[in-house]
């Protein structure tokens, strides 16, 4: 690729100067009109502002003209954080996207470091609370897995440890072997894995990873997820990357992302209907009775994508995004430590719960004194769908978000994606196009903005350090007066 150029700024050689080189370089007819459509600035729409939506329109802003919609009042989707005032503290605490590590997100990762964002390590850990047997236990340590000391003794709880260490063989055998593509369902009922390790942790893991009810997540290819742990460390002691979160909350990163588009983001805007024709594409908003742009870009999730687009929907359109539904999730910031387990000895940053009732959802608490480090009299925490059980004088802000469910179809659709970049003046980023974290989102806007840019999309532009106006990027504020609702 050409090193970068700002198009916006300068035009380059005159249109006739490049045909005459073309044409000296003896270069295909077709090639001239790419190059020279390519190089022209475009005006793009982009529905949605989470990471996927910014990191497209971070990069575009350099060539093209970009409009961001969002439906919302804040931008970052899933980059959420929400700054609480309490008995005279002060927090920013994050109820969506928290942490990274540097290994398996070196995209991410580079906008970090491009935008010179301060980050801080975190200590990720893992605990289950089972309602029914009363069994609670940490992998932070000796004392956490042995929190309830006559576990010592529980043979089941053996099971559980010893099929932990089988499953990482398993697993490693299984990733050697390209054509077993089988649930994790299947997987279990042929390998004869303890039920205490399936019931107390493999489930409650992978539900909590990707938050999504425990049946769900037993039809999740179980390549996939022994594809996911190893790239991750999760299949041995060792070796395990070191996660991060950003110092003040993840907002500090959207502050800064938005800055060269600023005045290009539409809150409160959400996009109704998209009409393509040959000539433009035209987007229809409450505020806005048909719009022109040369270009659009779903950044949104792809349900969304294909209730916007309704009939307008291609075939292809149609086939893909249906691959990847979502799963519905209540996050409550709460400061109610029911949720955690008893003994303090078995409190992790990530706590599953599996209430006697079970309804199977995701139910998981996030310590975010644990994975901030926020000094606090207060132990805050973020609950997924364990609403009800929390005292309604202790919470701070409701949310609901919605996350991809993995199924057997879905590597297949996202090996296709190529197919709807630049598809009918359209094209197609977020999460659900790979893990669906964040990496996800940046590494598939990535791959949208080096299709519709000349220059490199990924050089690194210094930004002076203007922090914009609160209204952006300073997103919600709350206190316990101010209970929210979203
Ligand atoms: C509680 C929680 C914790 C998480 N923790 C982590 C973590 O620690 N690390 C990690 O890597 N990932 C985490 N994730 C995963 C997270 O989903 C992804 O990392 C990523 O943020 C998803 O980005 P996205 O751009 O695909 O979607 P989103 O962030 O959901 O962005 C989509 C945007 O589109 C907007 N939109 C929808 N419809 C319209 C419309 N019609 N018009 C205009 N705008 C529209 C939405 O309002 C939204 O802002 C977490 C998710 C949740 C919910």
């Amino acid at each position: 690729m050409a090193a970068a150029t700002n198009c916006l700024n300068d035009p380059g050689p005159s249109v006739w100067a490049r045909c005459r080189e073309f044409s000296q370089r003896r270069i295909s007819t077709f090639t001239v009109v790419a190059i020279l459509k390519i190089n022209q600035p475009m005006r793009i729409a982009i529905i949605g502002g989470g990471i996927s939506g910014l990191t497209a329109a971070y990069y575009l802003c350099r060539e093209h003209d970009v409009t961001l919609f969002e439906a919302a009042d804040y931008v970052g989707g899933h980059t959420n954080t929400v700054e609480v005032n309490l008995d005279g503290e002060t927090h920013s605490v994050d109820t969506g996207f928290i942490v990274y590590n540097r290994r398996t997100y070196p995209l991410f990762c580079r906008l970090l470091d491009e935008l010179e964002i301060p980050t801080q390590p975190t200590s990720m850990s893992f605990s289950v609370r089972c309602e029914r047997t009363g069994l609670e236990y940490a992998g932070n340590g000796l004392n956490g897995l042995f929190a309830q000391r006559s576990n010592i003794w529980n043979r089941g709880f053996h099971r559980l440890l010893r099929d932990i260490l089988r499953f990482s063989r398993l697993a490693s055998r299984l990733l050697e072997d390209p054509d077993d593509n089988i649930t994790v369902g299947e997987f279990f009922a042929r390998e004869h894995l303890s039920e205490e390790f399936l019931a107390h942790y493999f489930l409650p893991l992978g539900s909590a990873v990707w938050s999504c009810p425990r049946n769900r997540f037993m039809d999740f290819p179980v390549r996939f997820v022994a594809e996911f742990y190893r790239h991750h460390g999760m299949l041995n002691l060792r070796d395990r990357p070191a996660w991060r979160v950003i110092v003040g909350g993840s907002r500090n990163y959207v502050r800064k992302l938005i800055q060269p588009f600023q005045d290009k983001i539409r809150l409160r805007t959400p996009v109704e209907k998209v009409l393509r024709t040959p000539d433009g594409v035209q987007i229809f908003s409450e505020t806005s009775g048909g719009e022109s742009f040369d270009h659009v870009i779903f950044a949104c999730h792809s349900d969304q994508a294909l209730r916007i687009l309704g009939g307008e929907a291609s075939p292809p359109e149609r086939e893909l995004l249906s691959a990847f539904p979502y799963e519905r999730n209540v996050a409550v910031l709460h400061t109610d430590t029911s949720v955690l387990p008893h003994s303090r000895r078995a409190w992790a940053s990530w706590n599953y719960f599996l209430p006697e009732n079970d309804p199977g959802k995701a139910t998981v608490t996030y310590d975010m004194n644990i994975l901030q480090r926020l000094d606090s009299r207060h132990v805050f925490c973020v609950t997924l769908n364990g609403e009800d059980r929390l005292d309604p004088r202790q919470m701070i802000a409701r949310f609901t978000y919605h996350h991809p469910v993995f199924t057997t179809e879905r590597s297949a659709a996202q090996a296709r994606h190529a197919e709807l970049i630049e598809h009918r003046r359209t094209s197609y980023c977020g999460a659900y196009w790979g893990n669906g974290f964040h990496e996800d989102g940046v590494r598939s806007a990535w791959t949208v903005c080096q299709e519709l840019l000349a220059s490199d999309a990924t050089q690194p532009s210094r930004n002076d350090n203007h922090v914009p106006h609160a209204n952006f990027a300073g997103m919600h504020s709350v206190n316990r007066r101010g209970f929210r609702h979203a």
